[in-house]
């Protein structure tokens, strides 16, 4: 496993194991035994999946030391006041049957980020959390955020895949030394990533599928990854993927397949923000 250093000093694994959209508490918990079985030390949840109790129960049950093992959850914008966030992380520990959380995030930019972010920091001066970042910060967002508290986040997790690669978000993270991790390294499979020719024609010069060349590809760029899949065989494919590098010629190749658009929705369009955040902030108001 490789690991990278944070701006707070601690350690995280390079590749990790996401469970979006895994409601299933059984499979939430199978699919987290199956990736600690696999190798896996650094597993991501959030409280909007809905599924951090089966997070939980897997490490309790597991063989693995809590301490080999890196825990990221991620609080919702229903909790973005400052006593809200407060409750929402010993919430978060609860379910998870933890007594500390190596990283927690604050999930979306919006609502009262200032109030949330506080209670982030107090958290983690109280040992609750080990690192404190944030999650689909565009770099004004961040910039924004460090200029109000004295605790810069350690990480921002983005959607990054072949294709939508942001290149300037990238790029701005690395320069103030916030380190970028990727969700949906594949998109969720959109626009046939895993049968890409581009893609499978780099893959069979190193043995290798589609879905192993886009993480290689993005832990050459300096970028945590935390594919999710229910499958044994898919997440034993996803950690294999320390044993060939991919040469400067590949990587420009793959940098070509951007398509600079989300796959999933823009985080700057009112109206998305409106329409998926609208109903939750604005009963925080009542
Ligand atoms: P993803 O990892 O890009 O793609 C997951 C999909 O790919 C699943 O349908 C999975 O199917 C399939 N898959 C995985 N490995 C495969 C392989 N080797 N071959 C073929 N198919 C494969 O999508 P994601 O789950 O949305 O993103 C990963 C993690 O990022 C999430 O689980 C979550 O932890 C995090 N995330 C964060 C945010 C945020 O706002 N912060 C948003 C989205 C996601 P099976 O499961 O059926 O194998």
């Amino acid at each position: 496993m490789q690991y990278v250093t944070l701006n707070d000093g601690h350690k995280m694994p390079q590749l990790g194991f996401g469970v979006f959209q895994v409601p299933d508490l059984s499979q939430a918990e199978q699919a987290v035994s199956d990736a600690l079985d696999t190798g896996y030390r650094l597993i991501d949840t959030a409280a909007a999946y809905g599924n951090e109790e089966a997070v939980g129960a897997a490490i309790q049950k597991s063989s693995v030391d809590r301490s080999d093992i890196f825990v990221t959850s991620k609080l919702w914008v229903d909790h973005f006041t400052y006593e809200r966030a407060t409750q929402g992380i010993d919430e978060s520990l609860t379910k998870l049957g933890l007594d500390y959380l190596d990283l927690y995030l604050l999930h979306q930019p919006y609502g009262d980020v200032a109030g949330a972010w506080r209670a982030l920091v107090d958290a983690q001066k109280a040992g609750k959390i080990k690192s404190i970042g944030v999650s689909n910060f565009a770099p004004d967002q961040l910039m924004n955020l460090e200029l109000m508290s004295d605790v810069k986040p350690a990480l921002n997790q983005i959607e990054v895949s072949p294709w939508f690669q942001e290149p300037t978000a990238v790029d701005f993270a690395k320069r103030q030394d916030i380190q970028v991790e990727a969700w949906a390294p594949f998109a969720e499979g959109q626009h046939h990533i895993f049968t890409n020719e581009t893609i499978a024609n780099i893959g069979k010069k190193y043995g290798k599928a589609n879905g192993q060349v886009i993480l290689r590809w993005l832990l050459q760029r300096g970028i945590v990854v935390i594919p999710k899949s229910v499958h044994k065989e898919r997440m034993a494919e996803n950690f294999n993927v320390f044993d060939f590098e991919l040469s400067d010629a590949d990587m420009q190749v793959l940098n070509g397949l951007d398509k600079n658009e989300s796959q999933f929705f823009d985080h700057r369009d009112p109206a998305a923000i409106e329409s998926i955040f609208g109903q939750s902030l604005k009963a925080l108001r009542d």
